[in-house]
């Protein structure tokens, strides 16, 4: 059984970018008479607010992206987190880190090798870092086909936990994505450097394997990212067929001029049935583009 997932993090409204990855993934997982599960990735509690969370739920219902299941809700996981991580610490893969962000930046964005040379234990106020071997150099993506980790430069030693105390997002996705049985994870190519990290930290963990499709972003008129972090425009969800047409022929797909041209003459449910049935992955861009919201 297909298994997709989106995992919206509550720092801010749905915006156009969410909704590319929500449609996304939906239309992929729907297409394949899949389930598609819903994850609020709230693990960061300074940047994260309820009120977030209950409009990102109600703008999915009202664009007619109904998930299956429970949503899952990170900041109420801590402790099966704390049992994953205790894990790898027993197995020998991590280590303490008290390395601020200016000396990893000094050092070209590398961890210096120091503080896993020297083995530091996990000392108050530390971070835990993942002693990671580079060991996935590659894999195949199914929109953008082979991918290259010299290509995507990414942090060596990741993140586990943070300094402030909080899990650190690679240890709470790929042990989430395993909790749901997800078998393909559809996302924004802003995360392709992570996943290298993340196929490593799933082995480890002797979980299986999964695939990866990763969608085109929409970008601001200054050419950066939608995100909530930049404060990003929330939805207007007077139309909501229009904005999901917007969306999906964003993502490559492609209409009959009576959708196309007059898409507000059908229901939510009318053009989401015709776009899962016509749901063609092999239309989706490489290419990201800029997007006025
Ligand atoms: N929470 C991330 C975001 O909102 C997505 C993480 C993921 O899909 O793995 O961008």
């Amino acid at each position: 059984m297909y298994r997709g997932r989106f995992a919206p993090t509550p720092s801010g409204p749905l915006h156009f970018g969410s909704l590319v990855a929500a449609l996304g993934s939906f239309l992929r997982a729907r297409s394949l008479h899949g389930e598609w599960h819903l994850r609020i990735e709230d693990i960061d509690e300074t940047r994260c607010r309820q009120e977030y969370t209950d409009g990102i739920l109600r703008d999915l219902e009202v664009l007619g992206l109904f998930w299956d299941g429970t949503p899952l809700i990170q900041s109420r996981r801590h402790e099966i987190y704390r049992e994953v991580l205790d894990g790898l610490n027993i197995q020998g893969f991590t280590y303490g880190c008290n390395c601020t962000r200016s000396l990893i930046k000094l050092n070209g964005g590398h961890h210096p090798e120091y503080c896993r040379i020297e083995g530091r234990p996990w000392n108050r106020g530390a971070a835990i870092r993942f002693k990671s071997s580079s060991s996935v150099t590659c894999f195949t993506d199914l929109v953008r086909g082979f991918l290259s980790r010299a290509e995507f430069p990414s942090e060596n030693d990741f993140l586990l936990k943070r300094r402030d105390g909080f899990f650190a997002y690679n240890l709470v996705s790929v042990t989430d994505d395993r909790e749901t049985g997800i078998t393909e994870i559809v996302r924004g190519v802003d995360l392709i450097p992570d996943t290298f990290g993340q196929i490593e930290l799933a082995r480890t963990l002797g979980y299986p394997e999964m695939s990866y499709a990763s969608l085109p972003l929409a970008l601001s008129e200054s050419g950066s990212k939608y995100s909530k972090q930049n404060h990003a425009p929330g939805l207007d969800l007077r139309n909501p067929v229009q904005l999901l047409l917007r969306a999906a022929v964003f993502l490559g797909q492609e209409y009959p001029p009576e959708i196309a041209a007059a898409p507000d003459n059908l229901r939510v449910s009318e053009f989401l049935e015709y776009a899962v049935s016509n749901f063609d992955v092999r239309k989706i861009p490489v290419v990201s583009r800029k997007v006025p919201v």
